[in-house]
């Protein structure tokens, strides 16, 4: 679930204070409404009781996502100032909170740290585009009967690639999947991230390929 805090805020308008609910862990797997809060830019935008006039407020939160790999902290935009401060102890807060609050001890994946929403939504924009693309692939893969494996979210995010990985007959590997995105990209030539795909296959050089998610879960009991 995500989780809520009661801070004091000043309205700029009124000078009036007054207790605002602020969301401190946002669980973007399970909360699509906050998400797309995120996305649109209202996150961190209160009402005050008094006047109703709109204030940006910013509190550090935690974004969780663990099927997408997202563990993200992200601190106020004003934080830059001192960035080098904050950071240092944002990631001492991370190792507490990843023991205590999440139940973890060790994450498959690194945490990020950003500094203010707009750049989590920047993220998060950006991940439906490229679940856009990847459910085209997969609808495509599917009608040449090719089977899909998942890759690893924050390896597709650093390298520009679909989520899923399609390849031809029983089991994956470097040829059966460079066989089968040929024939997508054939088909398709508007998939530029299964071009990626096709970059960095061609570029393996075992027949192995360690980027797809394996059977065997990581530390998550979420
Ligand atoms: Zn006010």
């Amino acid at each position: 679930m995500s989780t809520k805090g009661v801070f004091k805020v000043k309205c700029p308008a009124c000078q009036e204070q007054f207790n605002a609910d602020f969301w401190t862990v946002v669980r973007g797997d399970r909360d699509q409404e906050l998400k797309e809060m995120l996305i649109s830019g209202e996150f961190d935008l209160l009402m005050c009781p008094n006047c109703s006039a709109l204030v940006a407020y910013e509190e550090t939160f935690i974004y969780l996502d663990p099927g997408k790999e997202l563990l993200v902290f992200v601190m106020p935009e004003a934080y830059l100032t001192e960035k080098d401060k904050w950071l240092e102890k944002t990631r001492a807060d991370c190792d507490l909170v990843k023991s205590s609050m999440l139940n973890l001890q060790s994450l498959c994946f690194e945490p990020v740290y950003f500094f203010g929403a707009a750049e989590l939504a920047a993220l998060l924009l950006r991940d439906r585009d490229i679940e856009e693309e990847t459910e085209v692939l997969e609808f495509i893969a599917a009608e040449k009967k090719f089977r899909t494996a998942g890759i690893h979210p924050s390896f597709a995010r650093a390298h520009d690639l679909p989520f899923s990985l399609p390849y031809s007959g029983p089991s994956l590997s470097k040829d059966t999947a460079l066989a089968a995105v040929h024939d997508i990209i054939a088909s398709n030539d508007a998939l530029l991230r299964a071009q990626n795909l096709l970059k960095i296959l061609s570029a393996l050089e075992t027949a192995e390929i360690g980027f797809v998610k394996r059977r065997e879960k990581c530390n998550l009991n979420l």
